[in-house]
């Protein structure tokens, strides 16, 4: 038998793994268990990755959130890399991807996942043309040494690019903006070259054992995802959507968990759509969507194009979204990038939570509306989604401390303040103000740690310290003090 998690839930026993998510999503483990054995949620959890706090993606679980990083040939050095799974895990990623082309992709790797208590994925299919020199020159032989070797070095999951057979290839002729993904591009390149099938789809059995060995994921790799809306939905994306369903049953039979990778570009009417063709091809399996963007007019600002049908999908059934940054189209995103991208994506997996009527999901916004109308300023800054972000906007106009205890901000100012003049006509009609307080009790409330703040999910936890100490962070060790302190409400 397998040594998976999802073999171990079919045999009927609850892992380590499944009582932590458990707990940090406030569910009954025996239900983790059942989800996880019958392929409707994922622990993606290698066993070679020590520094791992196990999280859960599933459409009954709360919705998570995917930051990817990365270095380039331009931009490469170890330090720079760590700086960035800083920024992603304190912004609140759920699972970061290392998209790395760059150089010394190991040692960044291996550090990585020294670090890491987030999972970390990867396209090993980079790595392999790398090696190769070119697409061209890529093999199956290739292809399986450097996957057995992220495997073993401890990635949870990995984008294998399986589902792009030749004969999709001519269904793609009349798009505006043919294949984008860059794994899809690579394979067809390669088809079209030597003639043959998929290399990856060839020996897909052989990956499936691999990661059978070491309780990789699978991530299955949408290459004819929609570049724009013109191309949603066509015929080229939803053959290969058939190919991925029968691939997830075969990584089922092999006791190897499996989510699925969505699109990309796709207008507000067909979100929905999407996330229930998959959910119905690939029987249930978590669908992990990459935004999707609901307009092509505004690179520069496509964190929110795309936020916009990434909280659609959360609400439609996706299990996981991946951040798209404002440099989406356009170039390498900064760290600011990076921080405006989680936002994002951070409140459109929330909304999405909350419009499921997720258990406490709301709890979070009604304790931040409670503060608000109270005029607790430093308690609405705590709660905020980024606290340092509403506390610097307050502080631009009204910096004196003593209007942290102001019943005004500088929106409407004092005279024309509304909730003051509620406030006081309530106050003078009936004295009912005297009794306002706080109701929603956030220790009490029954959200997944990911509704709850800080949103930075491992904020307190030693390893994160410790990788902040190795970058030589001292904002995040004060950001980490500060939160865990004033609001209480870190998971570890
Ligand atoms: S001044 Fe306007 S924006 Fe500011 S607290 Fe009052 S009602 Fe809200």
């Amino acid at each position: 038998m397998a040594n998976t998690q999802i073999a171990a839930a079919r045999a009927g026993t609850v892992t380590d793994a499944m009582e932590r998510v458990a707990e940090r999503e406030h569910r009954d483990s025996e239900f983790v268990r059942k989800q996880i054995a019958d392929g409707q949620a994922v622990i993606p959890a290698n066993r070679h990755h020590d520094a791992l706090d196990p999280m859960i993606i599933g459409r009954e679980f709360a919705t998570k959130v995917n930051a990817n990083i990365g270095n380039s040939e331009t931009t490469s050095d170890l330090e720079t890399e760590l700086e960035k799974l800083h920024t992603a895990v304190h912004y609140g990623a759920d699972t970061v991807m290392d998209l790395g082309t760059g150089s010394d992709l190991d040692e960044i790797r291996e550090t990585h996942l020294e670090y890491s208590p987030v999972p970390l994925g990867t396209v090993p299919l980079y790595e392999a043309v790398k090696r190769a020199g070119s697409p061209e020159d890529l093999t199956p032989e290739l292809l399986l040494e450097v996957i057995e070797k992220q495997a073993r070095q401890g990635v949870d999951y990995m984008t294998i690019h399986a589902g792009i057979l030749a004969e999709h290839l001519p269904l793609t002729d009349g798009r505006k903006t043919g294949i984008v993904s860059r794994g899809g591009s690579i394979m067809a390149s390669w088809m079209e070259t030597h003639g043959e099938q998929n290399p990856l789809f060839q020996v897909y059995d052989e990956i499936c054992e691999i990661f059978a060995e070491h309780d990789v994921t699978f991530s299955l790799g949408d290459s004819l995802r929609p570049g724009c809306l013109a191309d949603t939905c066509d015929e080229a994306q939803y053959a290969e959507l058939d190919t991925l369903g029968e691939l997830t049953r075969r990584a089922w039979d092999h006791d190897v968990q499996v989510m699925v990778e969505g699109p990309g570009h796709v207008p507000m009417n067909k979100v929905a759509e999407n996330v229930e063709r998959q959910q119905s091809i690939c029987d249930g399996a978590p669908f992990y969507v990459l935004g999707p963007l609901v307009t092509d007019i505004a690179p520069g600002y496509d964190h929110i194009t795309s936020a916009i049908g990434a909280a659609m999908a959360a609400q439609a059934g996706a299990a996981m979204l991946c951040y798209v940054t404002p440099k989406e189209h356009l170039g390498l995103p900064t760290e600011e990038d990076v921080r405006d991208g989680l936002a994002a994506y951070r409140i459109a997996a929330h909304a999405g939570d909350v419009g499921n009527g997720r258990p406490g999901a709301r709890d979070w916004d009604d304790a931040l509306s409670e503060a608000r109308y109270e005029f607790d300023w430093r308690e609405q800054f705590a709660l905020a989604l980024d606290p340092d972000r509403a506390r610097e906007y307050h502080d631009q106009t009204l910096p004196e401390d003593n209007y942290k205890d102001a019943r005004f901000c500088s929106m409407c100012g004092v005279e024309f303040c509304s909730m003051r003049i509620d406030q006081d006509a309530r106050d003078l009609e009936s004295g009912e103000m005297a009794a306002l307080e706080t109701t929603t009790d956030l220790e009490a409330s029954a959200a997944a740690a990911v509704n709850l703040p800080p949103v930075g999910t491992h904020d307190s936890s030693g390893d994160f310290l410790e990788l902040a100490d190795s970058i030589g962070d001292d904002a995040a060790r004060g950001r980490s003090s500060e939160d865990s302190s004033t609001q209480g409400a870190s998971d570890d």
